[in-house]
Formats: structure tokens, sequence, C-alpha cells
């Protein structure tokens, strides 16, 4: 069923050709790393399990499973519904429903909420969240604040969180190395409390005190960040602790683990080869537009070659239109005039953690036909 739903000939085909594809005019280099990633693949393939192991009973996932409308849409259409719903409600669930967990996990509360009300549980959380919960919780047991790189809206970024304040600690989460130097100045020469708080809002656990608790900060990522700017973030954090406690004392201030996961490393060190090895005129990259890896694939394409990120080949509207959400952007817009009308052209094609091969085959069957 799931070769079914997602597998692509074209795709098996493009990577058996040195993942390139020719069509007339129209080169296309897949990077060598993409789709699927073996927590997506994992979670996917458990969710189609738990409907065939449990057909008589009510199946739901608390929210998306990952972050692609056509896996979510097919799983609604196998029945399974959504507590995400606004008419779906945990309280009224019971010992007869079954709850899947997505593959970037779930708040403690949420867990806490699901276990009270007997649900039997079906647990995808991927091993490499498992593996960055182990270490936030390792922070909190030593006394150490996790500061977290990561999108504090996220779902994953809120579960590891909540397992910081579980065991006791206390969490920060830093977006981006702005936001990175207000903390770093932070622990340098203090400042205005009051202004830190309200700079970083929700991002910070409750009773949070930059004073007390940037005294000893352990950095975890969402692991779907870009692994550059967690490695730069680390610099930056680490480079002031030694200013304000001194290089003697920095393990009684200052742990980090890499928490990146290799999947997400290995489709960013792809996407990088390709444009360095390969003479792309423009990048397309698919995937869901609340995808955070798929966002870093569209960034990194995007400080050398025009690039566009479209949620579905159907944004691929023809030679002179594509819908697409530019980097940095929130919403999605049209373009015209993106693909040269005449003469050779090459594009290079990648696709974030969760979006299906199936989807990428459609955007290269897209791209051959509109361009003649
Ligand atoms: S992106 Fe990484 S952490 Fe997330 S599901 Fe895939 S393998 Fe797991």
């Amino acid at each position: 069923m799931l070769a079914e739903s997602y597998h692509s000939a074209i795709v098996d085909r493009i990577k058996a050709d040195d993942f390139t594809h020719r069509s007339g005019r129209l080169t296309v280099h897949l990077a060598r790393e993409f789709g699927f990633c073996y927590g997506v693949d994992r979670a996917v393939d458990y969710a189609y399990q738990t409907r065939q192991r449990f057909p008589d009973r009510p199946v739901f996932l608390t929210g998306e499973i990952i972050h692609n409308p056509h896996v979510n849409e097919k799983l609604r259409a196998m029945g399974i519904r959504f507590l995400s719903d606004s008419h779906e409600q945990i309280d009224q669930l019971g010992s007869d429903d079954v709850v899947i967990l997505p593959a970037f996990g779930v708040t403690t509360a949420t867990l806490q909420q699901l276990d009270r009300r007997g649900c039997t549980l079906v647990d995808t959380t991927c091993g490499s969240v498992l593996n960055v919960w182990k270490n936030v919780r390792r922070y909190a047991e030593g006394g150490f604040t996790s500061v977290i790189h990561g999108k504090v809206w996220h779902e994953e970024t809120q579960a590891t969180a909540s397992q910081a304040v579980a065991y006791g600690g206390r969490y920060l989460v830093v977006y981006d190395r702005a936001q990175t130097t207000a903390v770093c100045d932070y622990i340098r020469g203090g400042g205005d409390r009051d202004a830190f708080l309200r700079q970083f809002g929700s991002a910070v656990s409750a009773g949070f005190d930059p004073d007390i608790d940037l005294q000893r900060i352990g950095l975890a990522n969402q692991t779907t960040m870009l692994m550059s700017e967690s490695l730069e973030i680390g610099d930056m954090l680490r480079a002031a602790m030694v200013e304000r406690y001194s290089e003697a004392s920095l393990a009684d201030h200052y742990q980090a683990f890499d928490t990146i996961c290799s999947a997400t490393q290995d489709r960013q060190d792809a996407v990088v080869a390709l444009l360095r090895e390969r003479p792309v005129d423009l990048m397309i990259v698919i995937g869901g537009y609340n995808s955070s890896n798929t966002a870093n694939l569209a960034r990194i394409c995007a400080a050398s070659r025009p690039t566009f990120h479209v949620a579905d080949p159907d944004c691929i509207v023809s030679a002179t239109e594509i819908r697409h959400r530019p980097v940095g952007a929130t919403a999605e817009v049209a373009a015209s005039d993106w693909l040269p009308p005449q003469g050779p052209v090459t594009v290079g094609l990648t696709s974030g953690a969760s979006t299906p091969d199936n989807l990428v085959g459609a955007a290269v069957a897209r791209l051959s036909a509109i361009s003649g």
C-alpha cells in the first residue's frame, strides 16, 4: 500500500541515470539525498499498520503526522481522524480509541492527557527526536537550562521544551543569530531583565529568570534546523560563556551535543554538493510550507540560485507561471517568467524529508511538459 501511494518509477529511473533527467531542452539534476527520511518512513508505515491492526476502532492522530498535506489527506481518506480539527477533543476519548503520536513527538502534557483517557497509543516519535530529549533531560537533571535552537511554534520544539520542564529544568528557544546575540549580550554583561523577558515572550519556561537561568546552559536543536546556523549559534554561546566565566570553568557553565539528525544533515549536504557540482540555472524545492527541513533546504539554495519552494507539483503551472513561497515569506506568491523561454535550461531539484517520491516524479513530469 505504501509503495502504491508514494513510490515513483520516474524517480527510480532518474536515480539509475546518475540522478539526471533529460527531455528536450530541459535537464533536471536531482540531489543525491532527498525526500522521505527514516523517521518519516517509519511514522507513515506505523500509521498504515495501525489502521489495519485496529479496523474496528476509532484511530486518531494528534495532528499532522508529518508536514506534508498529501500524506495527511491520504490518512484522512483511510478514516483516521485528527485531534487538531476543531470538532475533535481529547477529553472525549476513551479506552476504545487508538491515538498515533507523530514523528516529531508530542508535549508531555498531551501525553499525560491521552494516558489519563486510557487510549491505546502508537508512538511514532523518531529516534533522533528521542535523542534530543535524552540530552535535554540530562541538562535539566544537571541544573542546566536547555537553549533550544528551533522554532518556538513548531511541534517538535514544543515537545522538546516540555521535556526540560518535566524533568525540573528551564528552557529558552532561540530562532536565529540575532536572538542568540541578545542572549550572549545578557550572558556577558547582564541587562534589562524585563526587556529580555519581553523579547523572548513565550520562548522561555514559566518563571524564567535570565540572571539565574543563563548561568548554566546546554545547547539542543530542533532536529531539522540549518546545521551551519546551529553550529554558529553554539560557537556564539560558547564564546559568551568563556568570556563570562573563563575557559577553565566552561564545563560547569556550558554543554553541547550535536542533535541535528543525520537525515536532515544528509539532505543539506546533498543540496550543497548539487549546487557546487552541477551547472543549475534555478532550483525547485518540493515540500509542505510548514516543513522546517524543506524551508531550510530552500534557504541554502536561495543563497546562490533563483529558488522556488513549491508545496506541490501543481504549483508549477506553466513556463510563465509558478506558485511558490519565497524564502522568509509567510505566504505563497505567483511568479511569472520564471523559466527561460528558449534554449537549454538546467533545473536542480530536491525535496524535504516529509515529501514522498511520487510528488518529485510528478514535478519532473510537469517540468518536462511545460518546458516543451
Ligand atoms: S527529519 Fe530527522 S528527526 Fe525528523 S523524522 Fe526525519 S529522521 Fe527523524
